[in-house]
């Protein structure tokens, strides 16, 4: 059993299956209250007693998150290497170090690398694959029906309109064609 993941935004992915995972309300407040903490540390005057005691509080936030973050990764990963016998992502270079699509501000370590490999090491125990897709793999321009290919997509298109008729989600039409390519590679190297 295949799937395709499409990290579309900040701590939430698409899956070719057309469901979603998505980052935790409560954890998303965490990261709502540090943007609060840092705000109130830029008004503290620098080496005061208040600047030291908001600076300790902005590093415990940033703690909570790193250890929030990677308990929903655990739990995403460990559930994908339960249910699939090979996961398709795509390369890690894409949307971690490309820039375009740079998951907001204060989550420049969405840790998505630090996925991969949790997900990767929980494939391998069970003998499962993790398979990585060109990053140049133009998986949300193709229609994941019949196979054509777009010259423009904008990001604000949301839904993939196709002549084929294909109608779809855009993040899930990507997962799609993520797996697709996975299933690909997967023939060619076995
Ligand atoms: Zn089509």
């Amino acid at each position: 059993k295949f799937i395709g993941i499409d990290f579309a935004m900040q701590g939430m992915c698409v899956f070719s299956t057309g469901k979603r995972a998505e980052y935790p309300m409560f954890y998303q407040n965490t990261e709502k209250k540090l943007a609060r903490e840092q705000r109130k540390l830029s008004r503290c005057q620098k080496g005061s007693q208040n600047y030291k005691k908001q600076k300790k509080r902005v590093a415990l936030c940033h703690e909570k998150i790193r250890n929030q973050r990677k308990d929903f990764q655990h739990k995403l990963s460990a559930s994908l290497a339960g249910s699939f016998d090979a996961v398709c992502v795509e390369d890690l270079n894409l949307k971690g170090m490309a820039g375009g699509l740079h998951f907001g501000k204060g989550v420049h370590d969405n840790g998505y690398g630090l996925f991969l490999s949790m997900l990767e090491y929980k494939l391998e125990e069970r003998g499962k694959y993790l398979i990585k897709v060109d990053r140049y793999f133009a998986s949300s321009k193709i229609c994941s029906v019949c196979g054509k290919k777009k010259e423009e997509l904008s990001l604000a298109d949301r839904i993939y309109y196709c002549e084929c008729g294909n109608r779809m989600d855009r993040d899930v039409n990507a997962a799609v064609n993520i797996m697709n390519e996975g299933k690909r590679i997967f023939a060619e190297c076995a």
